[in-house]
């Protein structure tokens, strides 16, 4: 069988690289071993859409996309009989704490118009009187005796009206696999690529466990945790600069306090000082994770197809003592709501879209737990980089870029290469 391009997985990312290519003619078969269109690490998401990264480039992108996800459904273009995820815009709130005072982040906000507010922390208290707004940094393990310590100080913090969560991610991959469809694309499911066919010094297509082989001009490894696998299978992985793996976390939904819900108007939350991040969800529940803090064992793995996806006490034990010190009025739930889920994460945890050393093999990997929010403009991403290779254009040489609509500003892709050496990051989920 002969296709233009494959797609290496059917999560948010093949989602919209499907919705894009197809929309431009190209046509597209995407391959996904599991069972329905994001329902790999994508269904585990946060989900959430906010604006605070490190750099020109991951701030721009995360603006633009933001953009999309605002109007939705005119981006998917086609009404999805499943039904539309929808944009809860909540706003987000980030503490300033040690080695997070967010000058650099409100200067990129003044650049490209983000609105925000710095609020101290009687305003902080005032407008959300659940918050304790005490400093307790830096974020400690719960063994530590320290970890009980009195806060000694106040936190500041910066608040952006704007950013928010959707409410099914999930249904969002699904939507734009949905539309994808509608302009030509195939989806096949239950359907695990075990090679890259290579022919002339170029990817020529895969095989599947069955056998089968599919012929294309393009592979694209959208495989999110599972994508170092299968750029390893593709001979690509050893000349990348950036690497990546998968890294297991968990995520719970504790209920919420009074005061902290979505009907009390609370906003998302990123308090480095303590090592977490939480959300208001629906149904009086919360979204809690971690931040990895210096005092957290990382949990990388080696095989992505071996590892627990159920709870443990090790992590819920740690996110439910540090959410209890934010939000005094947090009581220990009864019972422990959560999953174990995969990142796949790259050395800076900045993600990585770009073309690889074998021509026509193209990679959205790397995403490093924070890159649904970026999902909408990847698709145009890969786009431009399949044209520059066919326009005989080297990106790794003549770096690209794509103008952001609403600022008009450039977003540098090189930013995202697989041969970057440095660049500003957080080093952990904030990216
Ligand atoms: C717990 C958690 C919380 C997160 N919170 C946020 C957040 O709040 N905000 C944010 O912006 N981002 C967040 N992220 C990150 C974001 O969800 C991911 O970056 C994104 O969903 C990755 O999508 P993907 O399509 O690359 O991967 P996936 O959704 O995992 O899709 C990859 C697909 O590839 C398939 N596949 C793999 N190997 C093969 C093969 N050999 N053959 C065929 N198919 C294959 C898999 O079956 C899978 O369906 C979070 C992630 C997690 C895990």
């Amino acid at each position: 069988m002969k296709t233009d391009v494959v797609i290496i997985g059917g999560g948010v990312m093949g989602a919209s690289i499907a919705l894009e290519l197809s929309k431009t003619g190209r046509k597209v078969i995407v391959l996904d071993k599991g069972g329905a269109p994001g329902a790999g690490s994508t269904s585990a998401s946060s989900a959430i859409i906010r604006f605070t990264y490190s750099n020109f480039n991951t701030i721009l992108m995360a603006w633009e996309n933001a953009q999309i996800w605002f109007n939705w459904d005119k981006f998917v273009g086609v009404q999805d009989p499943d039904g539309m995820a929808k944009y809860v815009k909540t706003g987000y709130l980030v503490f300033l704490t040690e080695g997070y005072d967010g000058v650099r982040q409100r200067e990129l906000w003044d650049e490209f118009g983000i609105p925000y507010e710095l609020l101290s922390p009687e305003e902080v208290r005032k407008r959300w009187p659940a918050f304790e707004t005490g400093k307790f940094y830096p974020p400690k393990s719960i063994e530590d005796p320290a970890f009980a310590d009195d806060p000694y100080d106040q936190l500041w913090a910066l608040f952006d009206p704007l950013s928010g969560f959707m409410d099914d991610p999930m249904l969002a991959a699904h939507n734009m696999a949905h539309a994808a469809k509608a302009h030509g694309a195939e989806f096949r499911f239950h359907t695990e690529v075990t090679e890259v066919l290579r022919d002339g010094g170029r990817a020529s297509g895969v095989v599947l466990k069955n056998g089968e082989r599919i012929e294309s001009q393009f592979v694209i490894n959208a495989a999110g945790p599972h994508a170092a696998k299968v750029n390893k299978l593709a001979g690509v992985f050893d000349e990348m600069k950036v690497k990546h793996q998968p890294l297991r976390q968990e995520v719970f939904s504790p209920p919420a306090p009074k005061g902290f819900r979505l009907e009390d108007d609370a906003p998302i939350v990123a308090d480095l000082d303590l090592g977490q991040y939480f959300r208001p969800h629906m149904g009086d529940l919360l979204n809690v994770g971690t931040t990895e803090p210096a005092c957290d064992p990382l949990h990388f793995i080696d095989d992505a197809d071996n590892w627990n996806d159920n709870t443990t006490p090790e992590f819920a034990e740690r996110v439910m003592l540090r959410l209890a010190r934010r939000l005094p009025d947090f009581g220990i739930p009864l019972k422990t709501l959560g999953i174990g889920a995969l990142y796949d994460v790259s050395d800076d945890w900045i993600p990585i879209y770009d073309k690889s050393s074998l021509p026509g093999f193209f990679m959205a990997c790397g995403t490093s737990g924070n890159q649904f929010k970026n999902a909408p403009l990847v698709g145009k991403f890969m786009r431009v980089l399949m044209e520059a290779e066919e326009q005989g254009i080297d990106h790794d040489l003549t770096p690209l870029s794509v103008t952001g609509e609403h600022t008009g500003k450039e977003i540098h892709l090189d930013a995202f290469s697989r041969l970057r050496t440095s660049g500003e990051t957080a080093g952990n989920v904030m990216g």
